[in-house]
């Protein structure tokens, strides 16, 4: 399990953010530290550490972060121009929240390969 993050209190309403998009399960919010003009984060509200902690019990909801993702794209208007998806996973990729997150990115171009 996720330990105590500041998602969990983003979750638990402890502090505050400005939140995009709400399900039974899912919650996003907008990045604190914006990467691009849009910079969305996405999350479980079950407290997944990271991808390596899902099983297939957790499938529908991976899915459903995903499609959360796309309803976002179209309702802040970003899906014509394209938009990215990230989930950085453990220290050498950039993680630095313990609870298992989805960036969606748009508004500018957006580089590949990634740095
Ligand atoms: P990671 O680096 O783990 O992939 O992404 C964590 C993200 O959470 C970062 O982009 C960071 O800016 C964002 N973040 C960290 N603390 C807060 C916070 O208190 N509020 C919001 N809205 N975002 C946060």
């Amino acid at each position: 399990m996720a330990q105590e993050t500041v998602f969990s209190k983003i979750l638990r309403r402890e502090i505050p953010a400005q939140i995009i998009f709400e399900s039974e399960k899912v919650l996003a919010f907008k990045d604190v530290n914006p990467q691009a003009p849009t910079h969305i984060v996405i999350i479980p509200k079950k407290p997944l550490r990271d991808v390596l902690e899902a099983t297939v019990e957790d499938a529908t909801l991976l899915g459903e972060l995903v499609l959360a993702a796309a309803d976002i794209a179209r309702a802040v208007g970003i899906a014509q121009d394209g938009f990215r998806l990230v989930i950085n996973t453990g220290a050498q990729a950039g993680q630095t929240v313990f609870h298992l997150h989805m960036h969606l990115l748009a508004g500018r171009a957006l580089e590949w390969p990634p740095g």
